[in-house]
């Protein structure tokens, strides 16, 4: 590959890729950019949309995930990708049936009740107490009664805690848990996700309009009684899945890799395509691209691996990845840098825009070269430390340096969809899949030939 150069771009002063100034420039990054850009658009979205559209969400335990995931094989290879499956197993089966919940009291309403991943059956009527604030459980006097959770978001680090709080309010005798979504924004969304496992409590999320309604009856001294009747239950089986891998092999330095991560699981609602079918799409597209260009001229070689892992079984607890990790960890391979996406493939509109980084210093030099590369191309996106290191923390936590693509979409917008029936291909558009697949692909090409 030849040695890349956009020390002409930078001086140039403008946006590449909006230009046609640059398309006969043989330099690697700026033809991999173009080519995802402008020549294959839409190809990364157009896939997801059949992904979501034939197979619906993909829960870990249904057939369309492993449905799906045989799709991803095919298309891959059809494409000439290679692409293989790694069993992952012990994975926890949770199933959800129809779960229905009511007020009772002051009048009949029914709720937009969506039971939260490990939640065991059972129906429960009882008063209601309202909690505001996650620090309120160790005094509370919620005895025999159903809490309901009524927080403010705080960004969803901070907030995703009230959606676990089942088995502490279990501790503490309750009776049974409704939480507000972990959203910033709702038109009467339900949000699920991870949070009651091992409690002995239902517990599920109802829409903060709903949590807010009843918090205003009770600061008006009016008593709401609520029944819930949930039947997901805890399956006494776990279940088994596969993580996805296409890859390109390195001719140099095969066994030193470049990793990028996605998630091929979703919850059981919506289609997954924010969370994380983008992620996928974004990645496949890097991947295909740099194939391309590879294929075009016996000059373009890959030094090192550039490989691309769909971990499954991410939403219950990150199964795909630390499986994946801990098989992988003795091996004669050495992952040289990881980045994941799972916060949304949204391209960058602003500075906001950011890898979140992890790694010592003299590791984050090759990085913020990658940053500059990209701002240079156009992309508004910085470089931030965070130690919050998603599917790739098992990676983080060996040494080697990994980053996290959060596009400015990431922190409000994209939790309006998340774990919600609203997660649906159509908040994407073509751009967004092709610019965060371009950006991939420059950060792969970057730390694979170095
Ligand atoms: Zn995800």
């Amino acid at each position: 590959m030849k040695e890349v150069s956009i020390a002409n771009v930078r001086a140039h002063n403008i946006s590449p890729y909006f230009s046609s100034a640059y398309s006969s420039n043989n330099d690697a990054l700026l033809d991999i950019n173009n080519r995802i850009t402008r020549n294959e658009s839409g190809q990364g979205l157009s896939w997801l949309e059949i992904l979501c559209d034939d197979f619906g969400h993909r829960k870990v335990g249904s057939t369309a995930l492993e449905d799906a995931i045989d799709w991803i094989l095919k298309t891959s290879r059809a494409e000439g990708l290679s692409a293989h499956t790694e069993p992952v197993t012990g994975i926890p089966n949770w199933v959800r049936r129809h779960d229905r919940a009511f007020v009772l009291k002051p009048r009949i309403h029914r709720l937009n009740v969506l039971a939260i991943d490990g939640s065991p059956p059972g129906t429960v009527e009882g008063e209601v107490v309202l909690l505001r604030h996650y620090d309120e459980i160790p005094t509370a006097n919620v005895s025999g009664k159903i809490v309901v959770f009524s927080q403010d978001w705080k960004g969803y680090s901070r907030t995703a805690k009230y959606r676990k709080s089942a088995e502490k309010l279990e501790k503490r005798g309750a009776i049974a848990v409704l939480v507000s979504s972990v959203t910033p924004n709702s038109l009467y969304t339900a949000h699920t996700g991870a949070g009651a496992r091992g409690s002995k409590i239902p517990a599920a999320s109802i829409p903060p309009e709903e949590a807010q309604m009843i918090g205003r009856w009770l600061k008006r001294g009016i008593s709401v009684r609520v029944r819930l009747d949930i039947t997901s239950t805890n399956l006494p089986e776990p279940t088994s899945s596969r993580n996805v891998i296409l890859e390109l092999k390195g001719t140099e330095l095969e066994k030193e890799v470049v990793l990028l991560a996605a998630h091929v699981d979703t919850w059981d609602v919506g289609q997954g395509a924010l969370d994380d079918g983008g992620g996928m799409a974004a990645i496949r597209q890097t991947l295909l691209a740099i194939k391309r260009y590879i294929d075009e001229s016996p000059q373009n070689r890959l030094k090192r691996t550039i490989r691309g892992v769909f971990f499954t079984a991410e939403e219950q607890g990150n199964f795909g990845a630390k499986q994946y990790f801990a098989d992988h960890r003795n091996t004669s391979e050495k992952f040289v840098f990881g980045v994941e996406t799972d916060q949304g493939a949204f391209r960058p509109k602003n500075y906001n825009s950011r890898f979140e980084f992890t790694g010592k210093e003299n590791q984050k030099s090759p990085m913020s070269k990658v940053v500059n590369d990209l701002n240079d191309l156009g992309y508004p996106i910085s470089l931030k430390d965070s130690p919050s290191q998603g599917q790739l923390k098992y990676l983080a936590d060996t040494g080697v340096p990994t980053s996290i693509y959060v596009s400015d979409r990431g922190d409000d917008f994209y939790f309006q969809f998340h774990h919600s029936n609203a997660d649906y291909s159509s908040v994407f558009e073509a751009e967004d899949i092709d610019q965060t697949a371009a950006m991939l692909a420059i950060v792969a090409l970057r730390f694979a030939n170095q």
